[in-house]
């Protein structure tokens, strides 16, 4: 996720973006829990999946589920993580390189080894600078046949709305499924959120659940950090320990 390097993020021509602090507890999972069990339920198509990630964690908080399932039924999985999130905090010397091993980790565990990992690593908080390079590797990786499965697009982080940006572009010039997932809109955004466009949720195994957990746990960095507050505090985690995860059709 979350490399949140202002603490403030505001994107005015965005309504459903606002100011959030993450520190701060957002819209609570008792609020969701009752709104997302209306959703309908949704598979993606058989076939290959890429997962695009602005930072480490993101594709594991938001799409976890869906790579170990995909993976464990037998689709190539592929992940492009775009940063390295080097700049979730600050005076970290080494932490683009420590989430790099909690990232890999991670895949272990939703893939056994079968996730494909890419890293592009753009600069940490400025993806926004580097879409084209963003946009020629997502084409690169996404063959007609493929299921995109990006952030969303009013997530209220730059990066996540970059990533999002681009990967909607390429879907819609190439003609390929697209579904995106939200991690801090989860915080910050009010459940109106649900009100328009196709909101699906995809079910979760217990076996699915299981792994995605052990896979969070592997971004030590980002839930403890020393001396400071962490990326990822304990009141948003209920958001990605769901029975299902969310995507926007
Ligand atoms: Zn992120």
């Amino acid at each position: 996720m979350p490399t949140l390097p202002p603490m403030l993020t505001t994107v005015p021509s965005l309504p459903t973006t606002r100011s959030f602090d993450p520190a701060v507890c957002g819209i609570s999972e008792e609020t969701w829990s009752p709104l997302l069990a209306r959703l309908p339920e949704w598979r993606p198509k058989k076939g290959s999946l890429l997962v695009v990630a602005p930072h480490p964690d993101d594709e594991t908080l938001g799409a976890g589920g869906l790579m170990q399932a995909a993976s464990a039924a037998g689709y190539p999985v592929t992940l492009l993580s775009v940063t390295r999130g080097e700049a979730a905090y600050r005076m970290w010397p080494g932490l683009g390189a420590l989430r790099d091993r909690e990232l890999q980790a991670s895949l272990k565990i939703l893939g056994n080894g079968r996730i494909a990992l890419h890293s592009l690593g753009l600069p940490d908080g400025r993806v926004s600078q580097h879409e084209n390079a963003l946009a020629r590797a997502v084409r690169f990786h996404s063959p007609a046949t493929t299921t995109l499965i990006a952030p969303y697009e009013f997530d209220g982080h730059p990066d996540h709305e970059s990533v999002a940006r681009v990967c909607l572009d390429v879907a819609a010039e190439r003609g390929i499924a697209i579904g995106r997932y939200p991690i801090w809109a989860w915080h910050h955004t009010q459940p109106k959120l649900l009100q328009a466009g196709r909101w699906v949720r995809f079910h979760l195994s217990l076996r699915a659940q299981l792994q995605k957990a052990e896979a969070i746990r592997c971004f030590a960095s980002q839930l403890h950090a020393p001396a400071r507050e962490p990326i990822l505090p304990a009141h948003v985690l209920p958001y990605f320990h769901r029975g299902h995860e969310v995507f926007l059709l």
